[in-house]
């Protein structure tokens, strides 16, 4: 576990993001060292420092949790980061580690689609779940009594959005933990240690890497008992990232916020565009001023995601409109530079209607993709 770097917190998101992480320039070294492949290190004698084996802890880790942490927390040198082998990873051992039987957790309702596989998994082991859809901050009224409160906001795939800093204040109030899922927003979008939360947890699958190309996680917490545990927990699952996706990792932080700038720009112009077509029902994207989540949004968010969402009429204009696409790759996950949209429904998980699309916005010119996007509107409707 790494801390940030102090006095971090005075540059600009861009200078810090380019430069996050490194090490002090060595003369004949690399600026980014490359990837560590070791699964064990010399261990003379008594063991001391940070390197014995490769479960533990890694150099490519480090420097990549330094620069995540100095993203999620700047300025900040009593937080850590611990980097995971995905987002599933760092969620699971925020919740394993800090619950037991006879504790209480709120999850919401309408989270990740592989949250109902985690309430099933703690109820197993004897942890009270409850739940609470994110928008309207309805998890106050389930949280007494509970041990931790998780929150998603933005949620995937419905773009709901809560008040951080409220819930957290209620739920310190009751002796709760707090843990935010930041995947949609990435710490350029928002940063909920400073909004009060525990932890941040996230997958770097999405847009924090942003290229499709690896699977990755982490969770970035204050530094103690309850980060303690999560280490501990990385070390007996060993659910660890591998040296090279970690070093894609942080080479793809030093495009984050060009990424991120252009890609959500997009996102809000291919939302303008959509919100013109009668066809279309339940648009959503935090940043259209007129969102449910808008108000609360732009006070806890910097920027609002690469993330569209909407329902067409029916399923078969849904299926139609991803197949004539010809910028938009119908695929799953989000965040990357090439654009990619989906039906959600498929997968059977969430509660979204039959035509509902979620479409993850990527680095194209944003004429181009909406054009793609009205133009197989017209298309599908033939
Ligand atoms: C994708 C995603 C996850 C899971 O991340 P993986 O890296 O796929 O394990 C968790 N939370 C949210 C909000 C996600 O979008």
């Amino acid at each position: 576990m790494s801390g940030s770097t102090a006095g971090a917190d005075r540059t600009g998101d861009g200078t810090r993001a380019v430069r996050a992480g490194l090490p002090e320039p060595v003369k004949h070294e690399p600026t980014l060292p490359g990837p560590v492949f070791a699964a064990h290190f010399h261990l003379p004698g008594e063991v001391t420092g940070p390197y014995s084996y490769g479960r533990d802890d890694n150099p490519t880790w480090t420097h990549l949790e330094r620069a995540i942490g100095e993203l999620e927390a700047p300025g900040r040198d009593d937080v850590g980061t611990l980097v995971f082998a995905s987002g599933m990873a760092a969620i699971s051992a925020v919740l394993f580690s800090q619950l037991r039987a006879g504790d209480a957790v709120v999850l919401p309702s309408d989270g990740y689609q592989v949250l109902p596989l985690v309430r099933a998994q703690l109820e197993a082991y004897g942890v009270e779940v409850r739940s609470a859809p994110t928008g309207g901050d309805a998890q106050l009224d389930v949280l007494d009594g509970a041990r931790l409160l998780w929150i998603e906001s933005p949620s995937n795939p419905g773009l709901d959005v809560c008040d951080i800093r409220r819930l957290v204040e209620a739920a310190h109030a009751r002796g709760a933990l707090v843990a935010v899922d930041n995947t949609l927003a990435t710490p350029l979008g928002q940063r909920p240690l400073e909004l009060g939360a525990d932890f941040s947890v996230a997958s770097g699958t999405k847009q924090l890497t942003g290229h499709g190309d690896l699977l990755l996680g982490y969770v970035t917490g204050r530094d103690g008992e309850a980060m303690t545990a999560v280490r501990r927990w990385r070390k007996i699952v060993g659910a660890v990232s591998g040296p090279m996706e970690a070093w894609l990792a942080h080479r793809s932080i030093a495009t984050l916020h060009l990424r991120v700038d252009r890609q959500n720009a997009t996102a809000l112009a291919v939302a303008e565009a959509l919100r013109q077509r009668p066809e279309i029902s339940g648009l959503r994207y935090p940043g259209l001023p007129d969102d449910p989540s808008h108000q609360v949004a732009s006070r806890q968010m910097r920027r609002y995601g690469c993330v569209v969402s909407f329902t067409l009429p029916t399923r078969a204009r849904a299926e139609r409109f991803l197949e004539v696409l010809h910028l938009v790759e119908d695929a799953t996950s989000f965040g990357g530079v090439r654009s990619t949209a989906e039906r959600r429904r498929r997968w059977g998980g969430d509660a979204v209607p039959e035509g509902f699309i979620r479409l993850s916005v990527g680095a194209e010119d944003p004429e181009d993709l909406v054009a793609d996007v009205l133009r197989a509107l017209d298309a599908s409707a033939e």
